[in-house]
């Protein structure tokens, strides 16, 4: 599970990102760290980089299959 420190550097949002997941082998439509919602390993990755690929890491079948969830925005570009 992802964690921090200080909370001063994270703000809580309700964005439909949130709630999207992605396949795998496709592209990363937020920078940020993604979740696979089968077995819940975490990575992190750049904006418009590729999600890892189904060969990434294996699953059981009661995992299914790999689907990358955002559950950190990272902002880029800070106001
Ligand atoms: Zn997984």
């Amino acid at each position: 599970m992802a964690s921090y420190k200080y909370g001063t550097y994270l703000s809580q949002s309700t964005h439909e990102a949130f709630d999207q997941d992605h396949g795998p082998g496709s592209g990363a439509p937020y920078a940020g760290i993604y979740r696979c919602m089968g077995c819940h390993r975490e990575i992190g990755i750049a904006s418009g980089h590729i999600l890892p690929p189904q060969s990434h890491h294996t699953h059981t079948t009661a995992q299914g299959s790999i689907r990358w969830r955002l559950i950190v925005y990272a902002d880029h570009n800070p106001k």
